[in-house]
């Protein structure tokens, strides 16, 4: 799952920020050990909201808290995405937008199937 695809720009200008303050290949295992911790976040949600559906089950009210764990679920998983970016890039890796597959950064064309790479270097 690639959200630079689904957000554009708004994110690649998120990527590139993160990129220039975390340069080295140190910052790899920084972002891996991140993403986990967000990813625990996530488990810890999903647990909240059986938790809640339960409880508003038992007492018979409209589970309200929903909503805000998926919201703060989606947002974590925006964040990891962007997260998992930032790795792709500081590997030298980009994605191809139509196939999915890894290429080197500097391919202009994806080798498997042929896409253009875009780089608005
Ligand atoms: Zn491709």
């Amino acid at each position: 799952m690639n959200f630079l695809k689904r957000f554009g720009k708004s994110v690649d200008g998120v990527v590139k920020s993160v990129v220039t303050k975390s340069k080295d290949i140190s910052g790899i295992a920084k972002l891996n050990s991140e993403i986990t911790k967000l990813k625990d976040q996530i488990e810890n949600e999903y647990s909240e909201i059986g938790k809640n559906a339960y409880q508003a089950n038992v007492e018979g009210v409209e589970d309200l808290k929903m909503s805000e764990s998926i919201a703060k679920i989606k947002s974590i998983f925006v964040q990891i995405d962007v997260k998992n970016d930032v790795v792709l890039v500081l590997k030298g890796i980009t994605i191809c937008p139509k196939c999915g597959e890894e290429l080197d950064m500097e391919c202009a064309f994806c080798g498997k199937c042929g896409a253009e790479i875009e780089r608005d270097v």
